[in-house]
């Protein structure tokens, strides 16, 4: 199996349709893209390059990501892509981990990873990069067994040292299968990337390749108010990858007018929690059917759980909060259960560690066979999630397990004082950790963003009328935004650092 033929077989069928756009119209069509994936597939053999080396990505979003892949993976190669928001030389370090022999880098980027890198760079802007794409090339594509691996998919690393999630040809093909069962896309729709390609976005792209749709791409970076909504004018209906916080934007009506609006197939929201208040406000502004909620990790490639538009819009038998607080129903083709700590599965309604077995699990972390081992139990992925199932199938987390705080000996789920504190009107967002305290081990303490004025005092009364005493948080820093990913994703590890560095004054006060 070689997933570099994706392009082919659609420029067989339909050679002209558009498969790769930029927002400023500048199409290409599948014919296109698959010569010059065949000429780079070409290009990369003739550089000595041999089945199974690393080719790693430094690259904003850009058009040539799509054709560097598939000639990538012609030539039976492996790509790693990397956040374009890593810094040259935690870029170098990702590359020396992969053993990359080669860097692909978007114009912008390729000086200050060429300063730093100990491998060739090529810089898509350049000369050598069109020579390599013009070709014609008919060489066949590598045959390639179905566990060979495709992508290194390097966990965003929101803690820790980053690993590279292997995932194999069968993997992206069982992610692509289980897509278009649970979600689909229709005849008319394009895909529109905002978020950075690298991740989830570029590999949900693969599902819309496959089906012979176009793929808008956006530069990294440009998700302003105008830019969406010009891009969205570039095909009659497009879907979107969206983590919270940009679901969050789009569902503000300033950012997208009615007729923006119009033109949104589907927003895919997921990567990270999507809380029930925020949750419920893109649903009043967008429309259930216009929503589709994916959980998944790098080491599952966006494919453990999902709600499907059809729930969003009306619930059926399952209850309407728990569906909104909830990731859903587990994904087709993946099996997904609760384990406890000796391993086994807990029966419904008890919280322990998500794992999930089935095709599209990775096959392990690239040159770790120690990190492998302590990502499985008896052959079941462990995603270091907290959840638990409800008694009409719906997954809920109730925490990432190392976010979890451990207070006097009572486990409190960070992510339960969230969901409370952003129902208070005053709260735009809040991230809660656990701070080291001499008496109870633990403290959770809350870090809030506010809408409007609102003390520590009204917080913590409004937190006793919906949590447990003891869960509530014992301290709050008021800030003006919280520390994220590129990806979107909260850092808590960076939360965790500010508390140390100021501890709180006083943890007793209440209890
Ligand atoms: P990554 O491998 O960087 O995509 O991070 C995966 C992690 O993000 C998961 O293990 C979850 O902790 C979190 N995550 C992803 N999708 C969701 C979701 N829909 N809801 C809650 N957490 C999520």
């Amino acid at each position: 199996m070689n997933l570099g033929l994706l392009a082919e077989r659609v420029a067989a069928r339909t050679p002209h349709a558009t498969a790769v756009m930029t927002s400023d119209g500048t199409a290409m069509d599948f014919a296109t893209l698959a010569r010059r994936a065949r000429s780079f597939s070409h290009h990369f053999h003739a550089r000595g390059m041999l089945s199974g080396e690393r080719v790693a990505l430094a690259m904003s979003n850009h058009v040539s990501f799509f054709e560097i892949l598939l000639g990538a993976w012609q030539a039976g190669l492996i790509v790693a892509p990397m956040n374009p928001r890593l810094l040259p030389v935690e870029a170098e370090a990702l590359m020396a981990d992969c053993g990359a022999r080669l860097c692909i880098a978007t114009p912008e980027l390729a000086p200050g990873i060429a300063a730093v890198a100990r491998r060739e760079v090529l810089d898509v802007g350049s000369e050598g990069y069109s020579a390599a794409s013009a070709g014609e090339n008919t060489d066949p594509a590598v045959e390639l067994p179905s566990d060979a691996a495709a992508w290194l998919f390097y966990t965003s690393g929101t803690t820790g040292r980053a690993k590279g999630a292997t995932l194999t040809h069968c993997n992206l093909q069982a992610m692509i299968d289980s897509f278009l069962a649970d979600s689909g896309c229709a005849v008319d729709e394009a895909m529109l990337h905002t978020a950075p390609l690298s991740h989830a976005g570029g590999l949900l792209g693969l599902a819309f390749l496959q089906q012979g749709l176009p793929q808008v791409v956006m530069s990294t970076g440009a998700i302003d108010a105008p830019a969406v909504r010009q891009a969205l004018h570039l095909q009659r209906r497009s879907s979107l990858f969206a983590v919270p916080t940009l679901l969050n934007r789009l569902a503000d009506p300033d950012f997208l007018d009615q007729k923006a609006r119009g033109r949104v197939a589907k927003i895919m929201f997921g990567g990270a929690p999507m809380y029930a208040e925020d949750l419920k406000l893109a649903i009043h502004a967008l429309g259930g059917e216009r929503l589709w909620g994916g959980y998944g990790q790098g080491e599952a490639p966006c494919t453990i759980a999902h709600i499907p538009s059809e729930l969003l819009l009306e619930s059926g038998e399952h209850d309407r909060e728990e569906l909104l607080g909830s990731v859903g129903l587990p994904r087709t083709g993946v099996e997904v259960r609760i384990a406890g700590e000796d391993g086994r599965s807990l029966p419904i309604g008890e919280a322990g560690e998500v794992q999930v077995r089935g095709r599209v699990v990775m096959a392990g972390y690239w040159n770790d066979p120690a990190a492998t081992d302590k990502a499985f139990q008896d052959g079941w992925l462990r995603t270091g999630d907290i959840g638990r199932f409800g008694s009409t199938g719906l997954l809920t987390l109730v925490d990432r397990a190392k976010d979890m705080v451990i207070s006097g000996g009572s486990n409190i789920y960070p992510r339960e004082i969230e969901e409370a504190l952003l129902c208070h009107p005053a709260v735009r967002e809040v991230a809660v950790v656990g701070c080291p305290d001499r008496e109870w081990g633990e403290v959770p303490v809350a870090f809030v963003v506010l809408r409007s004025a609102a003390t520590a005092g009204d917080l913590d009364s409004f937190c006793l009328t919906s949590i447990a005493r003891y869960k509530r948080p014992r301290g709050y820093r008021f800030v003006e935004a919280l520390p994220k990913s590129s990806y979107g994703k909260i850092l808590k590890s960076e939360l965790r650092a500010a508390l140390e560095a100021h501890p709180l004054n006083n943890t007793k006060e209440t209890q």
